[in-house]
């Protein structure tokens, strides 16, 4: 938002520069704002949450004098991440004092992350497929976890894991508990999706219904349950 191309001419950037180091206006950490955009745009940021947890990773990483090593495809992903919440926010019309246009350089961006990640998954998936064919069904499990959940592969219908969070759903009432996938590894053909994109591309569902674990995620959060 501090992109200089991006604001009005004759702005005066200092003055607000001086209030930010001032902390005259009240600010929210970044997780609590990552937070706070996934309750308040579940189904547009759903594509954007592995690039949000990069995001919150690193920054964080960096917040303690460490200089995180992010590969290159990390680095796309967080500008990517800018670019798209920029498209997202322009859209909802959240952003009305800011007028970017995105150049041809930034679309070129956009559209080969989104190319590389589809060929990306086919490469995958083909490989998974000549695995399950040689192989068998490896279903593997895991003890009851937040962040771990059992999940048919999409290429051998094996059981998987899926790494990711368990977040309740805002929109639903009665509530709901949705288990977001990040990450995805099946042991029987070898598949491993790495962020919530090629979780899409390879056709998983992005998120599951965790209702069953309802009663114990509010116990566990010490939400009070007024039927209880
Ligand atoms: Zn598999």
């Amino acid at each position: 938002m501090g992109y200089p191309k991006a604001l009005p001419a004759g702005f005066k950037i200092s003055p607000h520069l001086v209030e930010i180091r001032l902390a005259e206006h009240k600010t929210i950490e970044l997780l609590q704002a990552i937070a706070i955009c996934k309750v308040l745009l579940p189904s547009a940021l759903t594509p954007l949450r592995s690039s949000l947890n990069i995001l919150a990773e690193t920054r964080n990483a960096s917040l303690h004098s460490l200089v995180p090593t992010i590969d290159t495809h990390k680095i796309e992903s967080i500008a990517v991440l800018a670019l798209k919440l920029y498209q997202l926010l322009k859209e909802r019309g959240d952003l009305g004092y800011v007028d970017y246009k995105l150049t041809d350089r930034d679309n070129g961006l956009l559209s080969a992350h989104d190319q590389e990640a589809v060929e990306r998954v086919r490469k995958k998936l083909a490989a998974a497929k000549l695995a399950a064919k040689k192989g068998r069904e490896v279903d593997v499990s895991v003890d009851h976890d937040w962040q771990l959940l059992e999940v048919r592969c999409p290429v051998c219908e094996s059981i998987g894991i899926a790494e990711g969070t368990t977040e309740p759903d805002s929109r639903d009432v009665p509530r709901s508990l949705i288990f977001w996938v990040d990450k995805f590894e099946c042991e029987g053909c070898g598949l491993m999706l790495d962020d919530s994109d090629e979780i899409r591309l390879a056709g998983m569902e992005p998120g599951y219904e965790r209702d069953d674990d309802l009663d114990r995620w509010e116990r566990r959060n010490d939400i009070f349950n007024p039927e209880d």
